[in-house]
């Protein structure tokens, strides 16, 4: 019976082994003898799992007895067979074993002796090999293995065996096996390069030998690893590794054959190496140099329409752009054409701004420009506006052929490389001596002379690596390629490259006469005016419903036009709910938005109303579903850029619309809309016309690239160069049978949601005069991707989008998102004044203060009347003013978030309405709203700043009253309210809009994550109020985060929470986009979705209005209620007392916002 037998063979080693302090050498012959007979048997049948089970642990004993086994090969060596004969078997079997090996470190035991048997020239060569043939297989398990290695030192004589073994068969994949773990660690890596391993890692690497494809895969794995990063690409690229790879690639390409798909698979892996190599300055010129765009886009172009190619075609781009010198912008100069002076003694500022800006708008250096132009046909590189000669081979039949052509002779010196590869085992100076004849040879090839430095597009760049083994962390550097690519969103959506500066520049000195913290008399002498709601005379507001101010009489033939599409678009507003807020006759709204307009004060001249903005344009009355991304179009497009920079256009390059030119020029006085005649009106030019000069318009410029194509460039902030993200402009003169192509080539983000379905939205005057006043998603072939501009670390990222024109003639807005201008909310809040119900509710508009450029920004005020003789039923319904607390909500610090504003837009209409959910919330608050913390920036078409060119959302710690007024006042108001006010304020809430994100969801602050330390004192609770959302449409709990980060130390919702002690502090962020969760999964944000979440933050609030959140008691029962996920049940945990008012309320709340509490109970069920 093999299996007793080898079971009694195992008991003796334990025996012999329990022993061993009296150890003897008739001891160790009988562990030598069981070791043995054990192999006998494993030899004739394989171990089973139940023995391994019970013996992994005598087998680990036993190999870590052998404390030094330099002296008995032989036993280490059977010791070794009897544990690679086990890690053969299956996974169940061997699992144990791996276990006990791991648990009890033998890696480490192995790595040790390692070095001690390397030196022997017998016996110890075997032990070697088959040490490593046992890390290869359980390495994987140890995560501190690649450190390992290198504490021991091993790596030089893994190398060793590799250059010994290269093409076995047998034995070459075990080192490439281990060398894959080790090499995943960058210091590693980095490690195994200063022991010479890339050397015969690139030879296998780069065989053409098919017999080797094996090892070939697994080298080109390692050797991507071996390049990981900038610092270790750097190093591998002191060898002629670019133009080898390439060699490579090309050549198998042509060799291709039934082993097609192989072969496809090995192209890739190693483009993912050519790709890592061009990150580095040294990468990117070898691969100039050996011609390697015209290599990589003919091999492209070949496979376009080929799905097995998709990666080959998008690591071939991405090679391609990242090797292009970066071009500056075709502008001037990119500092904001629109200036504004700040007041006196700020004019630094804006001077600071200019310096920042000044490598970016330095002269174009005639060295830069040579060079580039030795690489890239010269008309590439021609000054703006100039037009641009035509190259020979600018049709595509010509570039196909003579790339063919040329890369056909190349192929003889492209094979003698490889060979030389496959058989040099020479050193390195042999290397470099054929090199040398080789780059000439290359150059008379192509007939294109070649740039042999490079602009440095990364200054921080070190050669040197200083890497070793003194850095003992261990960084599993496997993502570190992908970093620069990760989102890097955060809150409020800054871009990392500016959280810096923005901080450390954040601490503007306040004037002398400026006064830091203000006392409670001097609050109350600024803010009493601002709650009047307290001190009204309850009779003077029992008022009769007012007359509107406005009287919808008279019909133009324009609101005829509108009124009979406008039920159709709140369909889905009553779907869910039957509340309809009352919208504004068209003709009303176009009279009093020119009317307000001409107080609207901007920072230049505008020569128009938009037509979208002036008639009230609606959301799209259907569903816009996300676009499906089309990964071959993107494709197409990518390499149709590249196209265009290698073989440049020659017929058009013409400026049709330069703001700078224009600015200030204007002379109109009385802003008006013509879209209509100018629909009717046909126009000579033979382009696209645009403009921009009106409210939250930034279009800068337009270049007609080719009859149908079009680069665009956006303004940045006032004041500022960056910042370029929102964009609205007109553009007329269309065909409506052709496609045009829109390139918005200076955007700063990494990345986008014009990535992931999202699309712009584009409104038509035509379609309006016709009945269908709708902004709508559009466009095409849509893509978002780093292109060729940039200086320096600043690079520019393009969107793309294909567009058609529904009609002729047309004049059509377009737009990032639904514009929401300041005039917009000025005509809306003389809508809420004329249309609220003046018999239950008080409202109130207030100016809070005036902005930098002299623009109101309004305080609304929110609540009930009080009434004794109350007209409701129930008689609890009405809380005394005095003892209701106050919710602050304030939304559009970010001008380029128009989505907060229609969010924004939504609460106001519904706390105005008359839902009884509406009436509750008036009943227990009040509500103090700044609808919009930034007028100038919305005014002047900014993305992020104000006109004092910083983020007011980093303000908020010592906000100056002169720059930024708006957030002082805002301050001012909540420190008013805990200073000289005994109610507190119950939430805070900031609405934002989130580019990178798609659904809605809160940031709010962890008292354990505070940048200080954890808050101590400070309650927990801020997570309670995102989870009442569970549920909702479009909501998505994942996405909250409670980080307080030293990035955001100036942000509103951390410096609330810090300084006035208001522990349901929030930012919401609602997406420009679209979701992917919930009932709207799948389809794109309207301006009717982004009112309805508007909706349901209110019905929302009405679940925390049941709850008394001051006191600690209550606290304790409102967490559990959601710790238990039991859902929303306040008839059972309801505070003491107040019997009353707990079963009015919970009862309304559950009979009026039935659609939103039942949701959320359910999916905190299914939890
Ligand atoms: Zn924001």
């Amino acid at each position: 019976m093999p299996l007793n037998k080898t079971d009694s063979l195992f008991a003796r080693i334990g025996q012999a082994l329990g022993r061993e302090k009296t150890s003897t050498a008739d001891n160790k012959e009988e562990i030598r003898y069981a070791v043995r007979k054990i192999n006998q048997h494993f030899y004739a049948e394989k171990p089973n799992a139940e023995l391994i089970a019970k013996h992994a642990n005598v087998i680990v004993d036993l190999l870590l007895s052998m404390h030094n086994c330099s002296d008995d090969f032989e036993l280490l060596s059977h010791i070794l067979i009897t544990i690679r004969e086990i890690l053969d078997c299956d996974k169940k079997t061997r699992r144990p074993l791996v276990k006990a090996l791991i648990k009890n470190d033998v890696c480490s035991f192995l790595l040790h002796n390692l070095r001690a048997v390397a030196d022997d020239r017998g016996l110890g060569q075997e032990v070697a090999l088959q040490i490593h043939q046992v890390l290869a297989i359980i390495g994987h398990h140890d995560k501190r293995l690649p450190l390992k290695a290198r504490l021991f030192k091993t790596i030089g004589s893994t190398i060793g065996l590799l250059r010994v073994y290269s093409y076995n068969a047998k034995i070459c994949p075990v080192i490439l096996t281990l060398l894959k773990i080790y090499a995943k660690n960058a210091i590693t890596a980095s490690a195994i390069c200063r022991a010479q391993g890339l050397q015969p890692l690139l030879r296998l690497a780069l065989t053409l030998d098919r017999r080797h494809a094996k090892l070939q895969k697994s080298s080109i794995t390692v050797v991507r690893y071996l390049t990981q990063t900038k610092k270790l690409a750097a190093r591998a690229t002191s060898t002629s590794i670019v133009r080898d790879i390439l060699a490579v690639v090309f050549l198998m390409d042509k060799s291709q054959g039934q082993n097609r798909i192989r072969t496809i698979k090995l192209k890739e892996n190693l483009l993912k190496v050519l790709l890592n190599l061009v990150k580095s300055k040294n990468g990117r010129l070898q691969f100039l140099e050996a011609n390697g765009f015209y290599l990589l886009y003919e091999l492209a172009m070949n496979v376009l329409q080929n799905d097995n190619f998709s990666t080959f075609l998008d690591l071939s781009c991405h090679i391609m752009i990242h090797c292009c010198p970066r071009q500056q912008l075709p502008l001037e100069n990119i500092f904001s054409p629109v200036r504004y002076t700040l007041p006196q003694g700020y004019d630094y500022i804006v001077t600071n701004e200019l310096m920042n800006a000044e490598p970016e708008i330095c002269k174009e250096s005639d060295d830069m420009r040579e060079k580039s132009k030795l690489i890239f046909p010269p008309s590439e590189q021609n000054s703006p506006g100039e037009q641009r000669a035509r190259p020979k081979s600018s049709s595509n039949s010509t570039t196909t052929t003579t790339a063919r052509a040329s890369s056909a002779s190349k192929s003889s010196t492209t094979v003698t490389t490889a060979n030389r590869l496959k058989s040099s085992k020479g050193t390195r100076s042999d290397k470099k001596s054929v090199e040398s004849k080789k780059k000439p040879n290359l150059n008379r090839n192509k007939q294109r002379q070649i740039s042999t430095t490079l602009d440095d597009n990364d200054p921080d760049e070190t050669e040197e690596d200083t890497m070793g083994l003194a850095e003992d962390e261990e960084p599993d550097d496997e993502d570190s390629g992908k970093s620069d690519e990760e989102d890097e969103e955060d809150e409020d959506d800054e871009d990392d490259r500016f959280t810096k500066e923005n901080f450390t520049n954040s601490s503007i000195p306040l004037p002398n006469n400026e006064p830091v913290t203000r006392d409670a008399y001097e609050l109350s002498v600024a803010y009493e005016q601002f709650f009047d709601e307290i001190n009204d005379p309850i009779n003077i507001l029992r008022l009769k419903r007012a007359q509107t101010i406005f009287d919808s009489r008279t019909q133009s033939l324009l609101s005829r036009l509108f009124e009979n599409t406008l039920p159709a678009s709140l369909t889905r507003l009553a779907e869910r709910s039957r509340f309809c807020y009352k919208r504004m006759p068209t003709n009303l709204f176009c009279q009093t938005y020119s009317i307000l307009a001409k107080s609207t004060k901007s920072a230049y001249c505008f020569t128009k109303l938009a037509f979208p903005d002036v008639f009230n344009a609606l959301s799209y009355p259907r569903y816009e579903l996300m676009q499906k991304s089309d990964e071959r179009s993107v494709r197409t497009t990518l390499l149709s850029d590249i196209h265009r920079i290698l073989y440049p256009p020659s017929i058009y390059n013409r400026t049709v619309y330069d703001f700078d030119t224009l600015v200030n020029r204007s002379t109109i006085t009385t802003l008006s809309n013509d879209d209509e005649q100018r629909c009717r009106t046909q126009s000579a030019v033979d382009h696209l016309m645009f403009d921009s000069q009106f409210e939250s318009a930034n279009l800068r410029k337009a270049i007609q690239v080719t009859e149908e194509e079009y680069d665009l460039i956006l303004r940045p902030d006032v004041n500022t160069f960056r910042h370029h993200q929102w964009f609205y402009f007109e553009v007329s003169n269309m065909r409506h049978n052709l496609t045009y192509r829109f390139n918005i080539i200076n955007f700063e983000k990494i990345n986008s949601q014009f990535n992931a379905g999202m699309q712009p939205v584009m409104f038509s005057v035509h379609d309006a005069l016709n009945g269908r006043p709708f902004w709508r998603r559009i466009g095409e072939k849509i893509s978002y991707y780093k292109n060729i501009y940039g200086r320096k670390k600043k690079v520019y990222y393009t969107l793309t989008f294909n567009i058609q024109f529904p009609h002729d003639n047309d004049v059509c807005y377009i737009a990032y998102h639904f514009p929401y201008t300041y005039t917009t909310l000025m005509t809306d809040i003389v809508n809420w004044t004329n249309t609220y119900d003046r018999t239950n509710i008080y409202f109130r508009q207030q100016v809070l203060c005036k902005t930098l450029s002299e623009n109101d920004c309004p305080l609304l005020t929110i609540t009930n009347l009080y009434n004794q003789n109350d007209l409701y039923q129930d008689e609890n319904q009405t809380i005394p003013l005095h003892e209701r607390t106050y919710i602050v909500l304030t939304a559009r610090v970010h001008p380029g978030e128009s989505n907060a504003s229609w969010v924004m837009k939504g609460i106001i209409d519904y706390l105005l309405s008359d839902e009884p959910t509406a009436r509750i919330l008036r009943d227990r608050y009040i509500f103090k709203i700044v609808p919009m913390l930034n007028p100038d920036g919305v005014i002047n078409g900014c993305s992020r700043c104000s006109l004092a060119t910083k983020d007011l959302n980093r303000q908020w710690s010592s906000p100056n009253p002169t720059l930024f007024p708006t957030i002082y006042h805002t301050k001012g108001l909540l420190a008013y309210l805990s200073t000289c006010s005994s109610r507190p304020i119950t939430l805070f809430c900031d609405f934002h809009g989130h580019s990178r994100q798609k659904n809605f969801f809160f940031y709010g602050n962890d008292p354990r994550c505070h940048f200080l330390g954890p808050a101590v004192g400070r309650s927990t609770i801020t997570k309670l109020f995102p989870k009442l959302f569970t549920g909702i449409p479009g909501f998505s709990l994942q996405s909250c985060l409670f980080t307080m980060r030293k990035q955001k130390e100036g942000c509103a919702r951390i410096v609330v929470w810090d300084e006035f002690k208001i522990d349901l502090a929030y930012t919401m962020e609602a997406t420009y986009s679209g979701f992917d969760v919930g009932l709207y999964k799948g389809i794109q944000v309207q301006i009717s979705t982004l009112q309805i979440i508007g909706h349901d933050f209110c019905q929302v609030l009405i679940k925390i209005a049941d709850l008394e959140l001051k006191t600690a008691e209550t606290i304790v029962p409102f967490e559990e209620l959601f710790i238990t996920n039991d859902g929303y049940q306040p008839e059972k945990r309801a505070p003491n007392g107040d019997e009353k008012r707990r079963s009015s309320s919970s009862a309304s709340s559950s009979s009026s916002s039935s659609s939103s509490s039942s949701l959320s109970s359910t999916d905190g069920d299914a939890r």
